[in-house]
């Protein structure tokens, strides 16, 4: 009993001991080898029935050759078997392998949302405090500032909210209190019906001036003003019309004084001029000025013209005195000398002034 064309395989996987390594299959291929495989199994059964059906085959050569066809079926199922089986390993191990990569590159992926999202939030939390401790620390440096005394500091925050308020609400009270400082501080130094510099500031401002005069070696001039019969101008005008003359006497200094001098009321109708930088004959030639415009210039008080005469003391440092309050007695001195020698008229102070009068 022959299988006779079972010898060959009907889909072209003939040969498969030699078993090349399959390298991939399209589908209809796999479909093939399975079908090979079966076929030669098919065959292979046939014959082991057929041989198993003889009722003596030892030494029956017939049987002997259906023996070797079914071991060659056998062998070449089990080779397609193989080859499928080795394919699909390979399939399994590839598959495994790009799963084992997608995991790998899952768990970076994973790991990197983390990294990025942990830096972020700390990021969003630096920033957060830092938006109310900048703030906070700006409010109480102000605060510090405050109370150091410095009035002028300002808070630069600008925000709508509660911190804000807080720091616009201090900037106003810091604003207030440096008014404030700034009308006490004017009203301790000036005089309030002229506007000058008061009897305790000039005495500051002559020290300070006659220090800047020591240091850099330049001369520092000083005129004492006496108003003329004075009280004659409250006793026939009144006491408010002896205020506007103070008051437009105040004007006309303020116009002729350049910058930095320094008018003050020394005291009732008393005046001293400091003139820094200027050296005894600029001074007796301002004061000279001084005294013409106020004799040229009818005062106007109660709409009734008065006019007025003044005299002047003029001293120098370093010539006439060496210290603020002798320069203050010289220009004193000479001013009285001019009141002496009949008013309405500049002295030039001498050494004879501080010398006392002598008998007789
Ligand atoms: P002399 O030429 O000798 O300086 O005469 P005088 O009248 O100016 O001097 P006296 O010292 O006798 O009088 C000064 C007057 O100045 C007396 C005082 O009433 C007046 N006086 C002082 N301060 C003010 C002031 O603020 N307003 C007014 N209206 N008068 C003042
Ligand atoms: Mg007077
Ligand atoms: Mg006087």
């Amino acid at each position: 009993m022959s299988a006779g064309s079972s010898h060959n395989c009907a889909n072209g996987w003939s040969g498969l001991s030699t078993r090349p390594r399959p390298s991939g299959f399209t589908l209809a291929e796999e479909r093939a080898l399975i079908g090979s495989a079966r076929a030669e199994w098919a065959q292979a059964l046939r014959l082991g029935e057929q041989l198993l059906r003889l009722p003596n085959p030892v030494g029956n050569a017939a049987a002997a050759r259906d023996m070797e066809r079914f071991d060659a079926h056998i062998d070449r199922a089990v080779s397609a078997l193989d080859m499928t089986h080795d394919y699909f390993h390979q399939v399994i191990d590839r598959n495994r392998a790009q799963a084992r990569a997608a995991r790998t590159r899952v768990l970076w992926v994973t790991f990197a949302a983390f990294v990025a999202a942990v830096a972020a939030s700390l990021f969003a939390g630096v920033v957060l405090a830092r938006s109310v401790t900048d703030p906070v620390d700006t409010l109480r440096q102000g605060a510090a500032r405050l109370a150091e005394g410095k009035l002028s500091h300002r808070m630069d925050i600008h925000r709508h909210d509660e911190l804000g308020e807080l720091a616009a609400a201090f900037n106003a009270m810091a604003g207030q209190l440096e008014a404030d400082q700034a009308a006490l501080e004017a009203f301790a130094t000036h005089d309030g019906l002229t506007g000058f510099y008061n009897h305790r500031t000039f005495y500051v401002l002559l020290g300070d001036e006659l220090a800047r005069a020591q240091r850099f070696q330049r001369p520092l001039s000083l005129l004492l003003l006496d108003i003329d019969h004075f009280k004659r101008v409250n006793d026939t005008h009144g006491h408010l019309a002896g205020d506007a003359v103070l008051r437009g006497l105040g004007e006309l200094l303020g116009r002729e004084a350049r910058a930095v001098d320094r008018v003050c009321r020394y005291g009732g109708e008393e005046i001293t001029v400091i003139l820094p930088e200027s050296d005894f004959e600029a001074a007796v030639r301002f004061a000279e000025r001084l005294r013409a415009a106020v004799e040229a210039q009818p005062f106007d008080a109660n709409s009734e013209p008065i006019r007025m005469t003044v005299s002047i003391g003029v001293a120098t440092w370093p010539v006439h005195a060496a210290s603020a309050e002798a320069l203050a007695a010289a220009a004193d001195a000479a001013m009285y000398a001019a009141k002496r020698g009949g008013r309405n008229r500049v002295v030039r102070y001498e050494l004879a002034f501080a010398q006392p009068a002598s008998p007789g």
